[in-house]
């Protein structure tokens, strides 16, 4: 049967957005390669997150039911994932570069003798030979390549907000089940639960608020915390990120970092405060939809990706902005 797999994931008993983008993207993929679209769904309980999917138009969904799947466990999700693959056997499949699709990705590519292409920006289908083209920023964010590679199915985990997600649609896809053939002596590796009691994900904010080494200290991030609250009044779910720098300087932690050696993101609006927007920060924030830079320097390389600018200190127009903001609400 030929398909282009979508691998579901579901946060907090809901489906994940990235997982509606990659339906979004699947879609398109599907229509040019002239075949149907799948999602497949792994835990213990998850008809309720199959039938959420279906009304987005998938052409079926895959439930992967098994007790032992309830949390996600790297040996059981990739042994359950490996049969069903072998079973469906689909052109294409899709993961998202989150933990999961990172952790599983290249195990699957493994045992399926398959190549992976990661955090994919752009997915096309090559119409000479249909295999996937599958652009991705490479040396670090210097330039953007296109891989082919051979191999069933063609493998690819893709970096969150860069497609559009899938809407509802009228009709419904079928759903069906499948049970993984897998016992507890698989589990190679356990995981250890990781406790934290104030999780930053920036990849789900709407707007990121990002500092630099232009902020001077620490304090300058209270000062951007006050603007994240009054963007959050219009904007839904705004965060604070940083540059390496004012990590390295002790100002913020490490998961606030936006860029190659952190987090990558595409928020709908990026604001940069006293960031230079050198190439490892810029590879990690250049597909925001909006860029707003805030820098003394009117020469520096933020401004070059900017679609606003502001050379100014910020540490008069931060305030500006958040009385205007606050006179608005
Ligand atoms: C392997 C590697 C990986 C890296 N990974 C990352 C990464 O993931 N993320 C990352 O960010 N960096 C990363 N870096 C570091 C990166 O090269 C830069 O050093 C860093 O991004 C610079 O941070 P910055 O822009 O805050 O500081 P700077 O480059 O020092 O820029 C500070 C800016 O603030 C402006 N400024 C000063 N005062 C004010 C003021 N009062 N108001 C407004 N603007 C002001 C200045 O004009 C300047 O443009 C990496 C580097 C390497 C080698």
């Amino acid at each position: 049967m030929s398909d282009v797999m979508i691998l579901g994931e579901i946060k907090d008993g809901s489906l994940d957005l990235r997982t509606l983008e990659l339906l979004g993207a699947g879609k398109k993929l599907a229509g040019d390669l002239g075949v149907s679209v799948s999602v497949v769904f792994l835990g213990d309980a998850v008809s309720a997150a199959a039938e959420q999917a279906v009304s987005y138009g998938p052409d079926r969904v895959y439930k992967l039911e098994h007790p032992l799947l309830k949390e996600f466990n790297a040996d059981l999700w990739l042994a359950s994932l490996e049969q069903a693959c072998k079973k469906i056997k689909p052109n294409v499949f899709l993961m998202s570069h989150s933990f999961i699709g990172m952790e599983l990705g290249p195990r699957l590519a493994c045992r399926l003798n398959t190549r992976l292409t990661t955090d994919c920006i752009d997915l096309s289908i090559d119409p000479e030979d249909g295999l996937l083209l599958r652009t991705k920023p490479v040396s670090g964010g210097n330039a953007i390549s296109v891989f082919k590679c051979p191999g069933e199915p063609q493998l690819a985990t893709v970096r969150g907000k860069v497609f559009e997600p899938a809407e509802t649609v009228e009709g419904k896809g079928e759903i069906a089940d499948m049970v993984p053939k897998i016992d507890e002596s698989m589990i190679k590796v356990e995981s250890i639960e990781v406790i934290k009691e104030d999780v930053v994900s920036l990849d789900k904010a709407n707007v990121v608020v990002s500092g630099g080494a232009g902020l001077g200290d620490e304090d300058g991030f209270e000062i951007l915390q006050e603007l994240s609250t009054a963007l959050s009044k219009s904007f839904g779910r705004v965060m604070i990120g940083c540059s390496r720098m004012a990590v390295d300087k002790g100002w913020i932690s490490s998961d606030h970092q936006v860029g190659l050696t952190g987090t990558m993101i595409s928020p709908d609006i990026y604001v940069a405060v006293g960031i230079s927007g050198a190439i490892q920060h810029l590879v990690g924030m250049i597909q925001s939809k909006k860029i707003i830079a805030i820098n003394t320097d009117p020469s520096c390389n933020i401004f070059k990706v900017a679609d606003y600018g502001i050379v100014e200190d910020y540490e008069k127009v931060v305030p500006a902005l958040v009385k205007r903001l606050e006179e608005q609400s």
